[in-house]
């Protein structure tokens, strides 16, 4: 049995969490909300009153928290998890955040001689009560080895994809792709429509065609030919517009500091702040056809 201490116990966190408890190891929880901390003292974990407290005494942190600035006021300070963990504790953050924050707070733990990993995650709430969340890991390879059986409560494909940082830089290429992807394949389907050819034709035709993508045939944004996409559910999430929005900033930042040129990810971020800027940001991110066609 692994003792763990787990902070942020969100939409995210919170599921995680139990994965860990069902795996059977010993887990100390920590989030600002007490609903949050309550359903897990519900689930057989122990609640300590602080961040600092989870890291006590543990032998590995998982930390899943909303963005850079939460992470950075977790890890550090002298009641943060890098002052408070023990010598040999492993730190794991899954929180998506930017690449800068990751590596620096990765470095300020090597300081204090403790191992961390940049570990975001994608599959959404679904992967995350199922245990079946895709890991990108950041750090020493000494480190991942360590982190996997951890990973292995909580997710299916777990891969290492390099030094500090490297799981979020991972994470925002992937999601920048997908950004873009949506909306190249909303305005095919809202032009097929315009010029008269009905969605199931189009798809029938594109998707054995060169066009064919993931955001086509997974989670196709025009009604009918993907039973299971949000198109056919009113756009309810999945994956909110508005966390699209989020890795498509960060993604942003991350390309503006490391001068490389993204003019589509930059477009994209753009299209998803309309939606943002008319408060439909809690729709599914593929309801940006809806924008595309004016329903919004
Ligand atoms: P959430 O807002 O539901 O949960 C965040 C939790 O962190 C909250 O319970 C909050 O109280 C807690 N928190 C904030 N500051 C804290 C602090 N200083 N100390 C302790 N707890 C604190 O967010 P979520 O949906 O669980 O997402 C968490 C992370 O996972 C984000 O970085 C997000 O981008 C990423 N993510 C989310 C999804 C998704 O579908 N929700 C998918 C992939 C990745």
């Amino acid at each position: 049995m692994t003792k763990i201490g787990f902070i942020g116990l969100g939409n995210m966190g919170g599921p995680m969490a139990r994965n860990l408890l069902k795996g059977g190891h010993d887990v100390s929880v920590f989030d600002l909300s007490e609903v949050a901390t309550g359903a897990l003292r519900d689930a057989g974990a122990t609640v300590v009153a602080s961040a600092g407290d989870a890291a006590a005494g543990v032998d590995v942190v998982v930390s899943m928290l909303p963005a850079g600035h939460h992470v950075e006021a977790v890890y550090g300070g002298t009641n943060g998890v890098i002052a408070r963990a023990d010598k040999g504790t492993l730190l794991i953050d899954s929180s998506t955040i930017d690449v800068d924050t990751a590596r620096k707070v990765a470095s300020m733990a090597e300081a204090q001689g403790l191992a961390m990993v940049d570990a975001p995650v994608s599959g959404g709430v679904g992967g995350a009560e199922a245990g079946t969340l895709t890991f990108m890991v950041g750090g020493e390879a000494e480190a991942f080895a360590r982190a996997r059986p951890v990973l292995e409560h909580m997710g299916k494909n777990i891969f290492h994809a390099g030094g500090a940082g490297n799981g979020q830089a991972a994470k925002i290429c992937n999601n920048m792709l997908l950004g873009i992807s949506m909306i190249g394949t909303a305005e095919a389907f809202n032009l097929a429509e315009k010029l008269g050819l009905d969605a199931q034709t189009f798809f029938d035709i594109s998707s054995t065609a060169s066009g064919q993508c993931w955001s086509m045939t997974s989670y196709c944004p025009a009604a009918g030919p993907v039973p299971a996409s949000p198109a056919n559910n009113d756009y309810k999430p999945g994956f909110a517009a508005a966390m699209m929005l989020k890795d498509l900033r960060l993604a942003q930042a991350a390309a503006a500091g490391s001068k490389a040129p993204t003019p589509l990810g930059n477009e994209a971020a753009s299209l998803y702040g309309l939606m943002e800027a008319a408060g439909k940001d809690g729709l599914d991110f593929s309801g940006i056809i809806k924008l595309l066609r004016g329903d919004i």
